[in-house]
């Protein structure tokens, strides 16, 4: 016997729909590169969006087809989201900072019809657009004075918006993301129109975005990564303001967040560094944050405690692109009104707990499930309706026996269910059976004045097999010692942590999402013995 409720789809458009007719006069500002601003809605971003969709059509895309973007935080980019997957096609949104062999590898593989593009990618396309074997039209966000280039505002004036979305099942994907792996090729997430509106229900709750109509939200975490952590889903559902700034320059963003009285930001932890450096030569910081989402890599606790004492809620978000990618949130705990500062920085530094609709586990490397007690560590393992079931184009599911997702996670689950994550499995430092924990370790370092970045990797040692080499980049001016941040650190871990060796270095290699890329640091030091130095 079935129920007697309606069959309306858990389609992604729905969510644009709400936005245009409940919140349309909310508006969608944007900053753009050249420093000239525009404003439309929630009810121009549905406009264009069927616009762009009947250009689509009208260019012979087909339902399934994959429209790709290589763009900025803007709102043509925004509308490009909802006009592809109106037409009933995948958006498929790339990182420029992928290396030219993955970019060219990742628009083929995903078989692009649809390349839109910011006017400061366009050398990346001048030169690789012969090895793109299936991109058949380029259009420009925003094509200089004088550029043969099609702009983006030029082909929607040739189109009205007289559209009607194209339905389907809500099974169907509506977008395609690259896991910007450190080996081997990346592999696509192809997200479906129900798992991203399910996800994006989720984000909007008090405990993981706190997103609503009274919201003005500046994303930092670009449109190009992990679905910009699902935003431009939930900010049409929550009906809020966005704020786009299509530069990274922290006086600009601090400028908008001031003006636009912005409440809600989300960026990964470089983004705060660079802020706190603008903050501290200007003197200016934002007065309107309410709630600051940091994620990506382990937030730092000083950074976590500054934007506290600034007066914002710090929620520490875990996920991956294969979670759409919400998994965990850390954010204020039952007795939050109980707890000292200290206390409270002392929850947030952890990943949090799970939203209704993903599980965690923790097993060891025998599969056995480990206890939730704090401190029995093991592989984060992770399912629900946005987990992966299996990569774009792959011949196998991604899962274990009984359908949980390997996240390559190293984490605890404490028994009120926060979720700490100690390491990412390939990168934990083994020494004498025991397992170190370089993002502790790193957290530690950057904890200390005069630190700007850190890396831990383990080294091979004859004697407890690995140990920690710890790799520093100072700030600028700062006189730091191997001596002091041994000494720091002794604060901070157990003895039998303690680096055998601190290396002072310029700089420390990243991943296109600006995650430090331990591979190459372990190819750079594989000749470094600790006991030849
Ligand atoms: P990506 O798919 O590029 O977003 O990378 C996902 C990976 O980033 C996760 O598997 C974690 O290793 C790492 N990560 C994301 N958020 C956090 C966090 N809050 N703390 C520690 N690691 C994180």
């Amino acid at each position: 016997m079935l129920g007697g409720m309606q069959d309306f789809k858990l389609r992604v458009m729905h969510m644009l729909d709400h936005a245009a007719n409940e919140h349309g006069d909310r508006e969608i500002v944007t900053y753009w590169a050249d420093g000239s601003e525009t404003r439309t809605n929630w009810a121009g971003i549905s406009r264009d969006a069927r616009r762009l969709a009947k250009a689509l059509t009208d260019m012979g895309l087909k339902k399934g087809d994959r429209v790709a973007t290589l763009g900025m935080n803007h709102s043509r980019h925004l509308v490009s989201w909802y006009g592809a997957i109106g037409m009933g096609g995948v958006i498929h949104t790339i990182n420029p900072r992928l290396f030219e062999d993955q970019l060219v590898y990742i628009a083929n593989h995903a078989e692009d019809q649809v390349l839109l593009y910011d006017a400061a990618f366009q050398p990346i396309i001048d030169k690789l657009k012969d090895q793109w074997t299936s991109i058949k039209h380029y259009i420009c966000y925003d094509p200089p004075e004088g550029s043969d280039a099609q702009g983006f505002e030029d082909l929607l004036d040739r189109y009205d918006d007289d559209f009607a979305w194209v339905d389907g099942d809500e099974r169907e994907p509506c977008m395609l993301c690259y896991t910007s792996g450190t080996t081997g090729n990346p592999k696509g997430v192809l997200y479906e129109h129900r798992s991203t509106t399910i996800h994006a229900m989720a984000e909007i709750q008090p405990a993981i975005f706190d997103l609503s109509t009274t919201s003005v939200a500046l994303p930092v975490v670009p449109m190009f990564h992990a679905a910009a952590w699902g935003l431009p889903f939930a900010g049409a559902l929550a009906g809020l303001k966005f704020v786009y700034a299509a530069v990274n320059d922290p006086a600009v963003l601090t400028m908008l967040m001031n003006r636009e009285k912005v409440t809600h930001s989300a960026g990964v932890p470089t983004v705060w560094l660079a802020m706190f450096q603008h903050m501290d030569a200007s003197g200016e910081a934002p007065e309107y944050l309410k709630v600051v989402t940091i994620g990506g890599s382990a937030a730092p606790r000083a950074m976590i405690e500054r934007i506290m004492k600034m007066g914002a809620r710090v929620n520490h978000a875990w996920g991956m692109t294969e979670t759409s990618p919400i998994g965990t949130m850390g954010s204020p705990s039952p007795d939050w009104g109980d707890l000292s500062f200290d206390e409270q920085v002392d929850v947030v530094v952890k990943q949090g707990r799970v939203p209704f609709g993903v599980e965690l586990r923790v097993v060891d490397d025998e599969g056995v499930l480990q206890p939730r007690d704090g401190e029995s560590s093991g592989r984060l393992q992770i399912r629900g309706p946005w987990v992966i079931k299996r990569y774009f184009k792959a011949e196998e599911d991604a899962l274990t026996k009984d359908g949980w997702f390997d996240t390559g996670d190293v984490a605890v689950i404490h028994p009120d269910g926060v979720m700490q994550i100690t390491d990412r499995a390939k990168d934990v430092i083994k020494s004498g059976g025991e397992w170190i924990s370089s993002v502790d370790l790193e957290n530690a370092a950057v904890g200390m004045e005069g630190v700007a970045e850190a890396a831990a990797i383990g080294m091979p040692h004859p004697k407890w097999d690995e140990r920690p080499l710890l790799l520093i980049v100072k700030n600028e001016g700062a006189e730091v010692s191997k001596g002091d941040v041994i000494t720091h650190l002794t604060d901070h871990v157990a003895k039998w942590w303690l680096p055998d060796e601190v290396l002072f270095v310029d700089d420390l290699p990243h991943t296109a999402t600006g995650k430090l890329l331990k591979t190459e640091l372990r190819e750079r030091y594989k000749d470094f013995s600790f006991s030849g130095g």
